[in-house]
């Protein structure tokens, strides 16, 4: 009856604040959203911590076996981009282009790869002026001065995902007060062009979206009127997602438009949330440079994804060691040795079976990864002496853990790093000879003799050997 009960996936909602049992609307199929960038800079650590956290979502549902389809948008035409375009003197797609290409790359470096499909919104122009007709032929939104605002009082379920009244929220909200508009919680759906803007036709005249009629024009596009997971960091609940919920619901009539609801802690650095508007961003591209972006992916996950995390150096540090800890011991798993002892294959069942539990309550990394930090102190207790079997047992386990969490070890044998420095090294030489610098060529070859290496220049470059056997740097 317990294996039963912890057999089953339990989710944290935002719209019923409740711990539930996971259940896709259609089968073992789910369709999964979460809200994208906007291209105007580089990524930094906080969208780090989100996305890190639904590809994780995404892994450990896939290994479930559901089928996962996973959307996110790239929201690539917002005020924010068109005033970088208008400061840097180019245009607001340059502008964009550019950093979705970062986006990317750096969405690959921290080996973030379950996305499915990225949907551009600017690729969505025809799907949002829809939405928005809908909205003004059922009343709910209303045009003025060729812009469409959406009336939020029309929508009696507004502040549902939050738990708030639309007073409460209205008054604990910086809202725009524009003129032209009925009531000052109104969101612009479409706006109409400024001098200087990118603009597309609609029945409005001439402009371009709002930023929440995007999200809900693409998922509509992939998904249909529901679909099961949408996540986000936790500022978007109010107004973004409660903006998408009435927009969607009000043109669909179908409720939810979402079942689960899914929202990141932040990512602080000395209590503010790390944002661009703030100034204390940690770019991903930089923080990979000083550490493994392995181990980077590692300190996200080390904290569960609805918790915020304190960003400091020494913890930065202090995770990364535990890393390092972790990958030891996977070196020593990899490792061959002739030991007789048992004991680590039974503690790999135990472990195993803890961490699943641990990530099927709510996706808890933070614990889940607690019962590996046991398993790793086992394998340094009994790994040298164990059998083949028991070895490879843990070893399975820790790539269960890897691939859940979505770290790829390169682990290296002593043979191939060795091999990798003796390349790097005569790559060096090769160098030298070419400056005709025979100083340092002459040196390195020397030197290496003095520890048994040979080194011989043949036609096919330069090739090394150790007692019989003979290679060249190319292999
Ligand atoms: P943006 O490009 O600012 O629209 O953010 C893209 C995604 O990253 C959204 O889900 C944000 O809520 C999330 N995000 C931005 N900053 C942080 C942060 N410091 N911590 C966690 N998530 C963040």
């Amino acid at each position: 009856m317990v294996a039963q009960e912890e057999s089953k996936l339990r989710v944290y909602n935002t719209l019923t604040a409740r711990i539930e049992e996971f259940r896709p609307i259609k089968g073992r199929r789910v369709r999964m959203f979460v809200c994208g960038p906007t291209v105007y800079d580089y990524s930094h650590l906080g969208h780090a911590r989100t996305y890190v956290a639904f590809d994780i979502v995404a892994r450990f549902l896939r290994k479930l076996g559901y089928s996962v389809f996973y959307l996110m948008n790239i929201t690539d035409i917002d005020d924010k981009i068109i005033k970088k375009a208008q400061e840097s003197g180019t245009t607001a797609q340059e502008i964009a282009d550019k950093y979705t290409e970062a986006f990317f790359e750096d969405m690959k470096t921290l080996n973030i790869t379950s996305v499915n499909l990225y949907a551009k919104a600017t690729d969505h122009i025809d799907e949002i002026i829809d939405q928005v007709s809908v909205l003004i032929d059922k009343g709910y939104a209303y045009e003025a001065n060729g812009s469409v605002y959406y009336e939020v009082r029309k929508f009696k379920d507004f502040g549902k995902l939050s738990g708030q009244s639309l007073e409460n929220l209205i008054a604990g909200a910086r809202v725009e007060v524009v003129e032209e508009k009925k009531n000052p919680e109104d969101f612009a759906l479409w706006k109409a062009k400024k001098e200087g803007e990118p603009f597309w036709q609609s029945p409005w005249g001439l402009g371009r979206p709002g930023w929440h009629v995007e999200d809900t024009a693409i998922t509509m596009t992939y998904f249909g009127a529901q679909y099961d997971i949408h996540g986000g960091a936790r500022d978007l609940i109010f107004p973004h997602h409660e903006a998408e919920i009435a927009i969607a619901e009000a043109i669909t009539g179908v409720k939810p438009f979402v079942k689960y609801w899914m929202h990141t802690g932040f990512l602080n650095i000395e209590g503010e949330k790390m944002s661009k508007s703030l100034g204390n961003i940690i770019r991903i591209r930089d923080i990979v440079k000083k550490y493994d972006p392995m181990a980077v992916r590692f300190y996200l996950a080390y904290t569960h994804y609805r918790k915020p995390i304190d960003f400091t150096t020494e913890t930065m540090d202090d995770v990364v060691r535990a890393y390092n800890r972790i990958m030891g011991a996977y070196r020593l798993l990899c490792e061959q040795s002739e030991g007789n002892k048992n004991e680590l294959a039974e503690r790999a069942d135990n472990v195993m079976h803890d961490f699943m539990k641990e990530m099927m309550y709510d996706f808890n990394t933070r614990n889940a990864i607690a019962s590996i930090f046991r398993l790793v102190d086992d394998v340094y207790k009994y790994g040298e002496d164990s059998t083949p079997q028991a070895k490879a047992k843990a070893r399975r386990v820790m790539e269960e853990f890897f691939d859940i969490i979505g770290i790829s070890p390169i682990i290296a044998t002593h043979a191939e790093i060795f091999e990798n420095i003796m390349d790097i090294l005569l790559s060096i030489r090769e160098e030298a000879r070419k400056r005709r610098d025979w100083e340092t060529a002459d040196k390195i070859r020397s030197e290496l003799k003095k520890i048994g290496i040979i080194v011989e220049d043949t036609a096919n470059g330069p090739r090394w050997k150790i007692g019989a056997s003979m290679r060249s740097i190319a292999n």
